[in-house]
């Protein structure tokens, strides 16, 4: 019986794993490796980090959650979630089954794009959804706003 199961390993559960690591509980962090940002080089606006990898910062969130001896990571979906009396049975699809305490949703957010012919091409490169994320780089150039 695990302490807790975290779904999801971007930055978001990767934070939650390190913070219940470091309180001595048993926690698996699933994650099947499909973060929002994928699309993208460049991750701004983290301080110590502005500009990484989205990769990199997700490699350098797991060797900090691994440094904790009952905190591990299985790159791998949960597909199931059930209630039990006082605890969750999840299976994953391998169909591995694992039973917790508690279970930390950190699934992220999906994009509902527009319906722009050709869309994808740019989506990452030159067509951005965050102007906070990506709005520097593309200073003083002409700019086409999308609405839906
Ligand atoms: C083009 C683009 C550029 C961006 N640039 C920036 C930026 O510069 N700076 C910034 O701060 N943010 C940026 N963002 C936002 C960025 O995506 C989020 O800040 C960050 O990814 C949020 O982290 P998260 O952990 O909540 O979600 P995610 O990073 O999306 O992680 C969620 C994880 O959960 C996993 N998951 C989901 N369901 C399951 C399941 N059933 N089983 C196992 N795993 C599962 C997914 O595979 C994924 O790895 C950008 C987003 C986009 C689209």
């Amino acid at each position: 019986m695990l302490d807790s199961i975290v779904i999801g390993g971007g930055p978001a559960g990767l934070s939650a794993a390190l913070v219940l690591g470091r309180a001595g509980k048993r926690v698996v962090v699933f994650d099947d490796d499909n973060a929002r940002n994928k699309v993208t080089h460049e991750s701004h606006g983290f301080l110590t980090r502005d500009g990484i990898h989205p990769s990199e910062l997700k490699e350098l969130g797991k060797k900090d959650i691994l440094k904790y001896p009952t905190v591990s990571m299985e790159m791998q979906r949960v597909n199931e979630i059930h209630r039990e009396n006082n605890h969750y049975q999840l299976i994953t699809e391998n169909g591995d089954l694992y039973q917790t305490k508690k279970v930390l949703l950190a699934t992220g957010l999906k994009d509902v794009f527009p319906h722009v012919e050709g869309l994808d091409k740019f989506y990452g490169s030159s067509l951005f959804s965050c102007p906070f994320c990506d709005g520097w780089e593309m200073r003083d150039q002409a700019l086409v706003v999308i609405f839906e």
